[in-house]
């Protein structure tokens, strides 16, 4: 393999396959790549979101009185079911899973970024795969300020905090088009992108679909890991070889190639930490 430090971001739409619950097939073909790629001596950490899209299936018919609960309560609610998914899907290969939640407060503050890194650091010499999603439940809403938003950028935070050198966001499309494909058949995917620029930026589409991120969140997170010398593929999940492909260099979907030769660990936190100490 090209890559040994891995971040993959596993999006809404791909984990439920554009439906309303989560797909155990397709989380199992992301399973069974990430398997591989341990096989192979790569270290793997997993971002994923589908903890609101599962507590919502889950919660259907079942809350007496009309009560709505809040999408903190949802999230948590399909959080546990998202993660026996997971442990249950990693168990077929005796693979142990660890659950890791943050939020941006823990990763702005010194010592928070440093027990978060010390964990992963840690989850990943075990041999355990650690998922990562966002705290929704304290992170939602009512904290607004504390969100990191949607978990493209955190994507970005968690490659930046295992020293990545590579973060693969696999999404429903093929990458960043130069226009939107959905409307405009004539579309073309741009296969690669040295510097995010106001002209890439313009050319990003807005939100779609489950999910919460679109290409212009994908482009801010492309921003931040490709600063902190991480390389970064969005690509169709899709593919059931995507993300070993990513691995192995393949340039399939839009590659964003790392600018900056490593910064020193200190610098890469204040670097992603800046947005919200302003
Ligand atoms: N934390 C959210 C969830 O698991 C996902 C946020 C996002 O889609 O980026 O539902």
């Amino acid at each position: 393999m090209r890559y040994r430090r891995i971040v993959a971001k596993f999006g809404t739409s791909l984990l439920t396959a554009g439906s309303d619950r989560l797909d155990l097939e397709a989380m199992s073909r992301l399973v069974g790549q990430v398997v591989r790629l341990r096989a192979q001596g790569c270290h793997v950490v997993v971002v994923s979101s589908g903890a609101q899209a599962a507590g919502r299936h889950r919660l259907r018919g079942r809350l007496t009185g009309g009560h709505v609960l809040s999408r903190q309560a949802i999230a948590s609610v399909g959080q546990s079911h998202l993660m026996q998914s997971w442990d249950e899907l990693f168990d077929w290969h005796d693979t142990v899973v660890a659950q890791v939640l943050l939020t941006r407060r823990d990763l702005s503050d010194r010592l928070g970024y440093l027990n978060a890194r010390n964990t992963l650091r840690d989850l990943l010499e075990s041999g355990a795969v650690p998922i990562v999603n966002e705290n929704d439940a304290v992170a939602l809403d009512a904290v607004l300020a504390t969100r990191i938003g949607e978990n493209d950028s955190l994507s970005a935070y968690v490659a930046n905090l295992i020293d990545a050198d590579l973060l693969v966001m696999l999404t429903d499309v093929d990458g960043l088009y130069d226009s939107d494909p959905h409307t405009n058949a004539a579309a073309k995917l741009i296969s690669r992108v040295e510097r995010i620029d106001a002209e890439i930026e313009a050319t990003a589409g807005g939100t779609r679909g489950a999910g919460t991120g679109g290409m212009v969140t994908k482009l801010r997170a492309a921003q931040i890991a490709t600063q902190a010398g991480v390389d970064v593929i969005v690509t169709n999940g899709d593919a059931p070889d995507a993300l070993v492909a990513a691995a192995a260099g393949e340039e399939r979907g839009t590659f964003f190639p790392s600018g900056a030769d490593r910064l020193e660990s200190r610098k890469r936190w204040i670097l992603g930490s800046i947005n919200s100490e302003g």
